[in-house]
Order: C-alpha cells, then structure tokens, then sequence
C-alpha cells in the first residue's frame, strides 16, 4: 500500500544495515505520506510529476517513463495487467485535456537506482533557494505564463535532468554524412525497401537458421532477428545477426529493454559493430506475462526504448557513454524503433513517435498492420509534426497461414487487431486460407505503396519464410 510503504520495485538497494539521518527519514516519511494517498507515489526518488500530467508514471508494471509501449488495449486498458487502466494512456489524455502535450516530447531519464525508495524533496527545496524562494512563490501567482515556465524549469527541470542525461524535446539529426548500412543506403535514395524477419531457432542448430536466411536473402534488404519475442526464449538476436553476416545478409539487431540493462545495452551495441552488424532496431520487448511459465520477475526493468535510443544516439554522435566517458572510437549504427500507429488516437500517437525520432530513431517498423487505410490519420499527424522526412517507415505486414493464425494473432498478441472482413475472408477459405493470406497482403502492399511517408514494408513471415520470396515479386518488389 503505497500511502505507507512502498511497493516492492521501489525499496531502496538492500542495505540491511544501512543507516539515515532522522532528518532524511522523517522527509521520506512525510513524502510517502503526503504523495502516497495523492498520486500514488511508490517513491521512485526520481520524480517526474511535472512531465506526466501529474499522474504518476510509475504505475506502469513495466516501468515506462516516455510513454506508453504498444500493447495498451483499445478501451485503454494495460495488456500486462487487464484489470488496470493503462496509466500512459490517462496521461497522454490528461495531457492534451489540460494543454500540456508538449511536455510529453522531453526524453527522461531512466532511474538512478541508488535514489530509489528516497525522498525527493530536499534537491527542489535547495533548487527553489537557488532561484529564489521569493520568486518561485511569486512565479505560482503570476499571469505571465512565460516567467512561470522558466522559474518552473529552473527548478523542477535542474531536477529531473541530471548532467549526465541532459535530455531535451529537440531533433537532434544524426552526426555523419555517409549511410553506414545497406538498409540506409537504399533508404536514402528512396526506394521502397523490403526488410524481413527469420525467426531464431529455439535450439543449438543453426541449419535451419542459415536455411531460412538463404531463402530470403535475395528479396530483401534486411532481416531483423528478434530478442526472445513473445518472451520465450530462442537463439539471441546477437547470434543471428553474426550469422547472417557470415551468409552475406544485413541483419537487423533487435534489442527489446525487457532483458537489457544500461550496462548490457552499451557493451551489446559497441560489440555488434564487431560482427559487422550495422542496423540496431531498440524496443520495449513484450512482458513475461505473455511468456511461457514459470513467470520471470517483472520489476527488473531498467531502461524504455527511448532511453535506449537517447543512449546508442549520444555514443555515436558524441562519442560518450551514459556516465560520460568519452571514447576514443565510438561506434556507427543505423538506429531504428518499433512503433504501433493504432495504439492511441492519432493525434497522441503521432507525439509518442515524435519523441522517438528526437530521441535517435532513423526508421520505424511498424507493428502488424491490417487496416493500411487506418494510416492515413496516422501520417497526417506526423507530417502535421514535421517529422515524415525525418525518419524511415516500414509498415509490418504478415501474410496469413490460417483461420487459426489470424485468431491467434487477434486475440493473443498484444497491440494487434484484425478487422472483422479480414478474419471472415480467412474463415470462408477453408483449405485455400494460404492463398486467401497471400492475396490479403498482395492487396495491402498495393495500398501502402504509394502512400506519403511510408517508405516501404517490414513482411513477418512467423517462421513461412518460402512465402517472402513469392510476395516480393508478385507485388513488383524485386529488390535488385
Ligand atoms: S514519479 Fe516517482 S517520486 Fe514522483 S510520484 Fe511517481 S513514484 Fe513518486
Ligand atoms: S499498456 Fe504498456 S504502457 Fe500501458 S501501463 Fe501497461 S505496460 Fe505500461
């Protein structure tokens, strides 16, 4: 119960022994007490209240704190745990209600653990004696919205941004001139790129792995390899990835934070520029509660997508890792983000996706689509943002197997919807279902094709990968 202790993920390191002053402990219990029963509060000691509409952020059971990840269902609610709301999605309607949106697009930090389970009031104290108690309390009054936001920032942004985030609401454009992938290269001059997806091996062999691979190869541009999608476990993503590079494939390096840390992140990114592996796909990863059981432990996130780009952009473009430490060499990658342009309404999706591309992302694979007509507001709102020619979008398509598949995919895996004529056309077609799934996404990739801003397709073949190669040239997609 958070208005007396906080929730488990929040406790303080465990230092049995450790000891406070009275001072911080009576401050942390005062905080507890007054936030606790008002927002919630499960004293993550890195508060961002400001930044969220006032409601905390800290509710998401995967700890996000840039937005909601995609699997937010449509009435609103949280795939990890129906019962609740998701707590992103109040935020960005509250948000818009009371004219903050802008306020979404500041990428925050991830947690400094060692002030987890603390209090946070005693840092805005001293920064409100920094800027002036009199003209804070004076600033609360006054009608001058734009003294209010600069002693609000000088006191709540000095906090909630420590010198080693630094983050900000701006684009910042990649540092180099020349494309360091053939995924970008193709890109840049604009053709409508094909990129894959082969399913890593749930063994030790990788016949299968570089059979799949050889099979695709030649009809498309990239092949993401996914980080135990689904949160079950496979081959790694890293592994895949060296794999194909050694069949002369560019892979697509997924990394999904669910399993990764601020440590795990950057090591994984400088070492796979090692192998070759040039394309870096950052996303939330889906939670163990879709996985298999025994279920993992869900209170390990540590870093959101955004974090992770903000991290893997500042280390190539300035050469520093997230403590600071300047390298000598800094690694070249292509930075990509998942996004799911359903998932809130388009005008609110279009600030999440905004932020990304702020935050590092240079291409976007889109989540399962099935309704390519739904887009449109999708990509009015992100033109409308000035950010279409800032980023690359490949819009995920899956050619149906089965009746089956198509109910799987409906009602198990989080943020996809099919709409009702798709799903009766599959069920009418009985044993000609293949063909049924391949003509569907045949007529999706010729409504798609010549839309603004899209710049080409992300086909998940779920492990059908002799399909690839029949799409790609009966919709005039030779990739030559
Ligand atoms: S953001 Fe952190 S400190 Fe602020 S109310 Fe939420 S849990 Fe408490
Ligand atoms: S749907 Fe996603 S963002 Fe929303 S509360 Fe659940 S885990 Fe968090």
């Amino acid at each position: 119960m958070s208005g007396i202790k906080p929730a488990r993920r929040w406790q303080p390191r465990f230092y049995p022994f450790h000891r406070e002053s009275f001072g911080k402990r009576f401050r942390e219990k005062i905080e507890i007490m007054v936030k606790g029963p008002v927002w919630g509060c499960r004293m993550c000691g890195n508060c961002l209240l400001q930044e969220t509409a006032f409601i905390c952020c800290m509710e998401c059971p995967k700890g996000l704190r840039n937005g909601p990840c995609g699997g937010v269902t449509p009435d609103g609610h949280c795939y990890v745990d129906p019962t609740r709301r998701c707590v992103w999605h109040a935020i960005y309607f509250r948000a818009r209600k009371i004219g903050r949106e802008d306020t979404l697009l500041e990428v925050l930090p991830p947690l400094d653990w060692s002030r987890v389970g603390t209090e946070t009031w005693a840092d805005v104290f001293s920064q409100i004696g920094r800027t002036g108690t009199g003209k804070f309390f004076r600033s609360l009054f006054s009608s001058d919205k734009e003294l209010k936001k600069q002693v609000w920032d000088s006191v709540f942004r000095t906090v909630r941004q420590p010198v080693w985030w630094n983050g900000d609401s701006e684009y910042h454009a990649a540092a180099y001139r020349e494309p360091v992938s053939e995924l970008e290269k193709n890109l840049r001059e604009g053709r409508f790129v094909v990129a894959t997806e082969v399913t890593p091996p749930q063994s030790a062999d990788s016949g299968k792995l570089k059979n799949d691979i050889e099979l695709v190869r030649p009809y498309v541009k990239a092949i993401n390899f996914t980080d135990a999608s689904s949160a079950i476990p496979k081959m790694s993503a890293l592994a895949c990835c060296k794999v194909a590079v050694d069949l002369n494939a560019e892979p697509v390096f997924q990394i999904a934070a669910r399993d990764t840390t601020r440590i795990s992140l950057q090591s994984d990114a400088i070492g796979a520029g090692q192998f070759g592996i040039r394309n870096i796909l950052c996303v939330t990863g889906d939670s163990p509660v879709v996985g298999p059981p025994p279920a993992s432990d869900m209170n390990i996130n540590d870093l959101d997508s955004v974090q992770m780009l903000w991290i893997l952009r500042r280390m190539r473009d300035e050469g520093i890792y997230l403590d600071g430490r300047k390298m000598k060499h800094p690694p070249s990658y292509f930075l990509g983000a998942a996004t799911t342009p359903f998932a809130l309404d388009p005008e609110l999706q279009a600030i999440r996706d905004q932020k990304k591309v702020n935050a590092g992302a240079q291409f976007f694979q889109t989540n399962i689509i099935f309704e390519p007509e739904r887009l449109d507001p999708w990509l009015e709102q992100l033109d409308r943002r000035n950010v279409l020619g800032k980023v690359s979008i490949l819009v995920g398509l899956v050619p149906l197997k089965s009746y089956k598949a198509a109910l799987y995919l409906h009602e198990k895996v989080p943020g996809v919807y099919l709409p009702k004529k798709i799903l009766s056309r599959m069920e009418r077609a009985g044993d000609g279902a293949r063909e049924e799934g391949i003509a569907i996404t045949l007529e999706m990739i010729a409504s798609i094709k010549h839309k603004k801003g899209i710049s080409g397709i992300h086909l998940m073949s779920l492990g059908w990968e002799e399909v690839v190669g029949r799409i790609v040239r009966e919709a005039g997609l030779d990739q030559a």
